[in-house]
């Protein structure tokens, strides 16, 4: 691999930390551009001193004297706000990490696009929120856009060297989350402690409880959808509770090529950021001696209805699955503040999805805008219910 250089949005979170991992074991091959996170100012401070980086940014204003004093001498700018987010997102870097979690990221993210070089994905939310507007984008500036999300990233190594025209269908693998077994009534009583303690994979808060709704398989589906043009009725979703095979691709002719290999993030990663070679990592080999079976079963959308709502927003397609993943992501912060129950987040998200309709965005501003109307709506449906 040669040498290259890398800004991460959303550099102290679950996957910025794994990345930063990969990047300080093969330190002289990277250059870091810019690194940004929304409040964690001294973490940040750190990260940047550490890997020398131009620019550190924080997305919330009022973090930045504390971002100061953190870097002061140290030759590293600070910065703060969403257009400084958005300009070191721009800065020139061979390759830009999208981690930043939900659509507070699309802005950055679009602008990294813009760039026109390397853009790996693992801000499913951004690219859910804005689809056609963000894939239009990647297409007019010739960038490539390399999934992160382990599932898109196994599916994009199962169709390498193939033609997307011969793909019967595309199945993407869900772990069915920490709740893959509870009873409706069960699930009606959990807490955001028992959620956010996933079986397979260590990650953030919000995409833990994604993983407990299974609006993360959801949301992967439209992800899915805009990632790899194959139609969605190709498009389908299995419970594989050991998280062993990533992701799988079937072919016309009955060949069905799987990604495999261990539940650890920096996989993926690392395929995304040594593309198209391969890098060394650290994970723990295979073991499928020791794991002994891998099993599968047909998800359960009575008691998990996201999979559902997420279909039925991409076959509406337009301004809904902006409204899914808004509605969402304020039902999840809902649920994590011990405002509502579990089971309300799939039921406020579906009671948004029927209450507001607005016309298919057409550019960046447009997205934002639904966005937000989608995020007041389900604000107060989420007071009315508390
Ligand atoms: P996280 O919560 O651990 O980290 C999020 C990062 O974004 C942090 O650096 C945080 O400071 C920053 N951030 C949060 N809110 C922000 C805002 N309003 N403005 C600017 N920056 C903000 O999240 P994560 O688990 O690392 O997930 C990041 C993204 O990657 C999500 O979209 C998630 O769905 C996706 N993803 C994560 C995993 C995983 O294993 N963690 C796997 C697949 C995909
Ligand atoms: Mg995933």
């Amino acid at each position: 691999m040669t040498r290259r250089s890398l800004t991460i949005l959303g550099a102290t979170g679950s996957i910025g930390t794994s990345t930063l991992d990969l990047v300080r074991r093969d330190r002289e091959l990277w250059d870091v551009v810019a690194l940004t996170a929304n409040c964690q100012a001294r973490d940040l401070a750190r990260l940047a001193c550490e890997f020398g980086a131009q620019v550190a940014v924080v997305a919330d204003e009022s973090c930045l004297p504390e971002l100061r004093e953190a870097l002061a001498g140290s030759g590293v700018e600070a910065a703060a706000g969403k257009d400084a987010l958005v300009e070191a997102a721009s800065r020139q870097a061979d390759i830009v990490l999208a981690a930043i979690v939900g659509c507070a990221g699309l802005g950055p993210t679009m602008a990294a696009i813009e760039q026109g070089r390397v853009v790996a994905l693992a801000n499913k939310e951004a690219l859910v929120s804005a689809g056609d507007v963000m894939t239009a984008a990647v297409r007019r500036c010739g960038t490539v856009l390399l999934p992160v999300d382990s599932e898109h990233n196994a599916i994009f190594q199962c169709l390498a060297g193939n033609d997307a025209a011969d793909v019967r269908t595309i199945t993407l693998t869900a772990s069915g989350g920490p709740f893959r077994d509870w009873s409706l009534e069960r699930l009606s009583a959990a807490t955001p402690a028992e959620a956010v303690k996933h079986p397979n994979w260590d990650m953030g808060a919000k995409i833990s409880v994604d993983s407990a709704t299974m609006f993360n398989k959801g949301l992967e589906l439209i992800e899915a959808y805009h990632l790899f043009p194959v139609g969605l009725e190709k498009l389908r979703i299995i419970v594989h509770p050991q998280s062993v095979v990533h992701s799988m691709v079937e072919y016309r002719d009955g060949s069905t090529l799987a990604q495999l290999g261990p539940s650890d993030m920096r996989v993926p990663i690392a395929s995304a950021l040594a593309w198209p070679r391969r890098m060394t990592t650290p994970c723990a080999p295979l073991d499928l001696a020791a794991i002994g079976e891998l099993t599968f079963r047909a998800p359960d959308e009575v008691r998990f209805p996201a999979t559902r709502l997420a279909r039925e927003a991409a076959e509406a397609g337009g301004a809904a699955p902006a409204i899914l993943n808004a509605a969402n992501e304020i039902a999840v912060a809902a649920f994590l503040a011990g405002q509502i129950g579990f089971t309300r987040i799939a039921a406020g998200v579906e009671n948004v999805l029927s209450s507001y309709a607005a016309p298919a965005p057409g550019c960046l501003s447009d997205v934002l805008a639904i966005d937000d109307e989608a995020r007041a709506r389900a604000r107060q449906l989420t007071q009315a219910v508390a």
